[in-house]
């Protein structure tokens, strides 16, 4: 299949073959049908197959056409590392600016107070380290009960890193009927826990 046959908003497929992209990789072409159809996902994918836009399309897709941005997230992307933050976002924002969507981060080891101006100016999207989204949770800059979507990016790292009990917690302020998807290079006995108290009925795809 090509991202055309995908029913991606046209924002959205325009940035995409600006920078060259026509064809999904697998697991792309795995996940965003289910993804796209509002079931909760869990990928079985290595970092560099192509996972954050499978993800990142699915997100942005759905916000396409919502509400305008408010002070609340309604989408919202967990990752172990700020490092990986920066490259998520380095690949989402540009699609989300297409899409007229705001799209921030909030990692630890940068300016709390540049965060919390960046939240309250109108965020869609928010890509986030457990840690920091947690200050943020209990200083009441962040409030995620209007998060519809929850991507866990690398959630066998988060559980590595020991951030899992930050996950949980962020995950419970979150609604229960939200969508969620899961990605995760290996499933261990705490990410089998994680998909097992958190997914409803998810799809699993391996690439
Ligand atoms: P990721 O695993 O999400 O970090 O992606 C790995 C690399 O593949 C990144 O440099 C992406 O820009 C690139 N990439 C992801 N999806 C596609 C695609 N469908 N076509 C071409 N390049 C892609």
């Amino acid at each position: 299949i090509t991202f055309a046959d995908l029913n991606l908003p046209q924002p959205l497929h325009s940035a995409l073959r600006k920078t060259g992209m026509e064809t999904p990789f697998p697991i792309q072409s795995a996940t965003l049908p289910d993804a796209l159809a509002g079931r909760d996902v869990l990928g079985r994918a290595q970092t560099g197959s192509g996972k954050t836009l499978a993800f990142g399309l699915a997100l942005l897709t759905r916000l396409h056409g919502g509400k305008a941005p408010a002070r609340r997230p309604r989408a919202l992307v967990l990752v172990p590392t700020r490092e990986l933050a920066m490259q998520v976002a380095d690949a989402l924002v540009p699609l989300a600016k297409a899409a007229g969507l705001w799209c921030r981060t909030a990692v630890g080891g940068m300016s709390m107070q540049r965060q919390v101006d960046a939240l309250a100016r109108g965020v869609d999207l928010l890509i986030a380290t457990p840690g920091r989204l947690s200050d943020h949770v209990r200083q009441g800059t962040c409030v995620l009960d209007g998060v519809e979507m929850v991507a866990l990016d690398e959630a066998d790292q988060m559980a590595d890193m020991g951030f899992l009990p930050q996950v949980r917690e962020i995950l419970d302020l979150t609604p229960r009927d939200g969508q969620r998807l899961l990605f995760s290079a290996t499933l261990d006995g705490a990410v089998e826990n994680l998909v097992r108290a958190y997914l409803t009925d998810p799809v699993t795809h391996s690439v």
